[in-house]
């Protein structure tokens, strides 16, 4: 569902606000479930985008949440640049959360993020899905091989050597057949230890 939705739970108060954007570039996982946060047309995304956000930006006026949680059914990074600048005012100097696909994370994307939207801190989500390669990439279809994996476990402990304020979070995916229950545990503890601590 799109719009914005204030939240109260273990992580505290924060601000959800859900966009709509464009198809997936990678669009391949067989599980994908976003389709109504999706648009192959731009002036559809952008003028959603600017009514969401006017609609958060009001929220925080009438009370303030310092955490934003931005989700829109694929990258980030494949969200157009109005959408991207308009988010400014919403990041800036709180926690901000985005998702996106491991491709789009290296240390100049997130300096260029630290940088355009100087938020307190950065959570970027990622999703793994699943710590079994051969489930991810063969029955999964998600086309981020283990060696995305150990390419981001390098990049969270070279932000920790930098000093930079990001955390990574993982998805890790239940609920579907092609995960037995051992694999979701597994993946929580695996995952949960080599990008969340
Ligand atoms: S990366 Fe995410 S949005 Fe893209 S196809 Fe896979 S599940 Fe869908």
């Amino acid at each position: 569902m799109l719009g914005t939705f204030s939240i109260n739970d273990k992580l505290g108060k924060r601000l959800v606000v859900i966009l709509k954007g464009f198809p997936c570039s990678w669009g391949r996982c067989s599980f994908c479930p976003f389709a109504i946060e999706r648009s192959f047309n731009m002036r559809d995304v952008i003028f959603t985008n600017r009514r969401i956000i006017n609609e958060a930006l009001k929220t925080l006026e009438k009370e303030d949440h310092k955490r934003i949680a931005v989700f829109n059914g694929s990258s980030f990074h494949e969200l157009p640049y109005d959408t991207i600048e308009r988010l400014r005012e919403l990041a800036k100097r709180r926690i901000f959360e985005i998702e996106s696909r491991s491709e789009y994370i290296n240390i100049s994307s997130i300096e260029a993020l630290l940088s355009y939207y100087e938020p307190e801190k950065l959570i970027i989500r990622i999703g793994f899905e699943v710590y079994d390669e051969k489930i991810r990439e063969n029955l999964l279809n998600k086309g981020m091989p283990n060696t995305e994996l150990q390419r981001i476990y390098r990049l969270k402990n070279e932000v920790k050597e930098l000093g930079l304020p990001i955390e990574f979070w993982v998805y890790v995916l239940f609920g579907i057949e092609y995960i037995p229950e051992e694999k979701v545990i597994e993946s929580i503890k695996v995952l949960k230890r080599c990008l969340m601590v």
